[in-house]
């Protein structure tokens, strides 16, 4: 072993290096070179081992040749490295690109119950007039859902509500929303203009046209000089609204304990116009709410003078305006929470 020699070996395994780091293919070729080379046990060290065999003034040249060579091959790798990482994350970055031109996965949106819908709808209508939605309890008293609107224990009227009864105190659940009147009243001095929408209850047994749990809305009005004019007004505007503004309607006389006189509001059958069919019992006309003026035992019932003040009331079946609004001929459905038939009203 003379310098000469060892000093060639480490100019060999320099442009050995250099070479296998330009050609390498990937950095992990790079890792392996790194430690062939440059490691503890790697090329250039081997050389080295045999520098105690020279001569002592030769060691620091071999030693300087050695550093320089480890410096030469470092800076080759490195920059091997360098370009080999641009390039595979340039690599990676194509594999992985989302293409944001591919079209999406379409979102389920949730909507609102038909009857909510339907609900909010008659409420909208009736906010233009004034009219300010109050609620009241689903569980009620005899007094409040029966008596305080002019219908005593042994009134005949009864037999109209097949009531569900909660205890012997009387506390039940509201066969109508017309208790709300009289809570309202109580609430409020007039003018009074107010909606109540709610859940009633009632003793039935469940059919296509019957179910024992539904969805009404009442109105009240109370002011000084209300009268039916205005009463048919209103209800014109509210028809018109829902079923077309060239709707016809009418008035047809009708019974209600609680209010005199009541009336039977009814528009044009929306299947038929008029010209008789199933749907409108072949009389040309469907009723869709009933209404009167208060009752004056009622308006005391409420702490309202009679003498100075009148009003009107009316009441509806959201059901019934939804199925004549969307065609819906089984009240079922409306229970059911079957999707495909909630998901047809968006
Ligand atoms: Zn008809």
């Amino acid at each position: 072993m003379d310098l000469a020699q060892l000093t060639s070996d480490l100019e060999a395994l320099r442009a050995r290096a250099i070479a296998a780091a330009a050609a390498a293919p990937d950095t992990a070729a790079l890792d392996a070179l790194d430690v062939e080379v440059l490691g503890k046990k790697g090329g250039i060290t081997a050389i080295l081992r045999s520098i105690g065999a020279l001569p002592p003034e030769d060691r620091p040249r071999l030693g300087a040749v050695g550093n320089e060579v480890r410096a030469a091959v470092e800076a080759a790798i490195s920059a091997a490295r360098a370009r080999l990482s641009a390039s595979e994350l340039a690599a990676r970055l194509a594999a992985e690109a989302v293409d944001v031109t591919t079209p999406g996965r379409p979102v389920r949106r949730g909507s609102l119950h038909p009857i909510m819908e339907t609900a909010r709808e008659i409420a909208d209508v009736f906010a233009q007039f004034g009219f300010v939605v109050y609620e009241g309890p689903e569980v009620e008293d005899d007094v409040t859902n029966f008596q305080m609107l002019n219908i005593p224990p042994d009134h005949p009227a009864r037999d109209l509500w097949d009531t569900l009864y909660l205890d012997l105190e009387g506390r039940l659940l509201r066969t109508h929303t017309s208790p709300g009147q009289i809570r309202v009243m109580h609430q409020e001095q007039p003018p009074i203009r107010a909606l109540l929408p709610g859940r009633c209850f009632r003793y039935e047994a469940v059919d296509a046209s019957h179910a024992s749990e539904f969805f009404q809305v009442e109105g009240l009005m109370v002011d000084e000089g209300t009268s039916m004019a205005d009463l048919k007004g209103l209800l014109d505007q509210f028809a018109h609204a829902m079923f077309g503004a060239d709707r016809p309607t009418r008035f047809r006389p009708g019974y209600y304990p609680f209010t005199e006189p009541s009336v039977a509001f009814d528009i044009l059958c929306v299947i038929c116009n008029g010209e008789k069919c199933p749907a409108c019992s072949r009389t040309g006309w469907m009723t869709i709410l009933g209404a009167g003026m208060v009752h004056p035992v009622v308006l005391r019932y409420g702490g309202i003078d009679p003498e100075r003040y009148q009003g009107f009331a009316f009441g509806m079946g959201v059901e019934r305006i939804a199925n004549l609004r969307h065609h819906v001929v089984d009240l079922r459905q409306y229970m059911e929470d079957d999707l495909r038939f909630l998901g047809a009203f968006r």
